[in-house]
């Protein structure tokens, strides 16, 4: 017989709820807290920029959370994602290990993003709300909410960073295809905008400022809610579809994996994939599970950052959230994997990571690509500089399998195709691309700068 390349499931095996880690977890989460009275937030502070539904999923202890049915009808459009094996990288590297992937790069958008998005627009539409504001960097959750509001008949306004507007015109192209609008930020839509333009008119922007400006959007107008894409609970609480997914795929393959692997910039891919099997561990079913969260050594969140509440924005607008973080004031060095360049990391996972179940490695951006063109030369996918750090991780891991004799299944997520991010390829290519090292003492200044609690 054949052995297959690829797992795939029917439409019907489309799971009909999302799983929720925080049932399971042995202690409850640390909850959000107002940065001025250090209380616990509750949901009406939060009910000016979210519709209700997706509060009470953030904090929900529930293990299930049903998937509305009209979200299932839109996964179909790219839902079961394939599980693949990747039998072409396992022999260019003489490994013994099985290595799978499972690829959310066929979405329309290209990543996993739009898992929470068309979500995320569903629940708002359900509410009477009529348009939903958002901030992206490079463009891949901008282009994910333009699509997901599209389906659900929302307007979309994305502020988007005036350097990228500029420099990476490709995903504006798709969030306008789409019908959303893209404002470059610092904009004169917003009181903050302005009020940053007044003090540098040709001010770059920065996420930070983009935040403030859609949550100011969204804040000051009516029917008008602030969509965030990765480090909510209720974001990875929708991408579980991924490791749920996966779980009945690797069950196909006559397989449980060993060791997971993803990247992270907010966790939510990561997360989404990992959880799933995660709940394995913590019933104590799978003891030995390892997953292992991939960074960049420029932005080493959950490697060199420390576990305490801090701000989620730079601007410090944001309630203090309990995640590792590098400080709000930390600017990461200018690397290509644009959405891993966030300071601190979804709440859930650092958790997770800072109580054992989970671990964290870093990698520079060069041999991070090293590993994406073997994987291309293997598998033919032209991966995102994102995922490129989940792809280091699983060749080391692979390398070390052939030094044991071990005969492993590694799992990861292969979080999204590379085909928007093509200048960053031909940085590495032509041997343009520069391998930072977050100075510590960079770090340290940063750190010190985190609120008291
Ligand atoms: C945005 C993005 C990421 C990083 O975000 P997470 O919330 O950590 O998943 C990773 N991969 C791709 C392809 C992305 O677009």
């Amino acid at each position: 017989m054949v052995e297959k390349t690829k797992f795939l499931l029917d439409e019907n095996e489309i799971p009909k709820a999302w799983y929720n880690v925080q049932a399971d977890l042995p202690t409850p989460l640390d909850p959000p807290l107002n940065p001025s009275t250090k209380e616990p937030i509750g949901p009406d502070a939060l009910a000016r920029i979210f519709p209700m539904e997706l509060i009470k999923q953030e904090v929900s202890r529930e293990r299930w959370i049903k998937i509305p049915e009209e979200v299932r009808e839109v996964y179909r459009l790219w839902r079961p994602t394939p599980l693949y094996r990747a039998r072409r990288l396992e022999k260019l590297l003489k490994t013994p290990a099985k290595i799978y992937y499972k690829w959310e790069g066929v979405s329309p958008p290209g990543s996993h993003k739009p898992n929470t998005a068309v979500a995320q627009a569903y629940y708002n539409m359900k509410e009477g709300v009529e348009r939903l504001t958002t901030e992206t960097g490079a463009g891949q959750w901008g282009s994910a909410l333009a699509f997901g509001t599209m389906l659900f008949g929302l307007k979309c306004t994305v502020y988007m960073v005036k350097v990228s507007y500029e420099q990476k015109p490709y995903r504006r192209v798709l969030m306008e295809t789409w019908g959303a609008e893209c404002v470059p930020s610092p904009s004169t839509r917003t009181e903050y905008g302005k009020s940053v333009l007044k003090e540098d008119p040709k001010c770059p922007g920065s996420l930070g400022i983009a935040i403030s400006e859609a949550i100011e959007d969204a804040a000051s107008h009516e029917n008008t809610k602030y969509s965030l894409g990765s480090v909510l609970n209720h974001v990875l609480l929708h991408q579980t579809v991924v490791g749920l997914e996966a779980k009945q795929q690797m069950e196909i393959a006559g397989e449980y994996p060993d060791v997971v692997f993803g990247c992270v910039g907010g966790g939510s891919n990561f997360s989404g994939l990992a959880f799933p099997f995660i709940a394995d561990k913590l019933s104590g079913k799978k003891p030995e599970l390892r997953a292992v969260s991939c960074e960049p050594r420029a932005c080493p969140t959950l490697t060199k950052g420390i576990y305490t509440y801090d701000f989620g924005d730079t601007a410090a607008m944001t309630p203090l959230l309990k995640m590792h973080t590098l400080g709000h004031t930390f600017v990461p060095p200018p690397i290509h994997s644009g959405g891993l360049r966030y300071h601190g990391d979804a709440p859930l996972l650092c958790k997770l990571t800072k109580e054992g179940y989970m671990e964290a490695a870093a990698y520079h951006q060069n041999e991070v690509f090293e590993a994406a063109k073997l994987f291309a030369k293997a598998e033919g996918f032209v991966v995102a500089p994102e995922t490129a750090h989940a792809v280091k991780g699983v060749v080391d891991e692979a390398l070390r399998c052939k030094e044991t004799g071990e005969e492993k299944a590694i799992l990861f997520n292969n979080s999204g195709h590379g085909h928007f991010d093509l200048a960053a390829w031909d940085a590495f290519l032509h041997g343009k691309l520069v391998d930072y090292e977050y100075p510590k003492e960079l770090v340290e200044e940063a750190i010190a700068k985190i609120p008291k609690v």
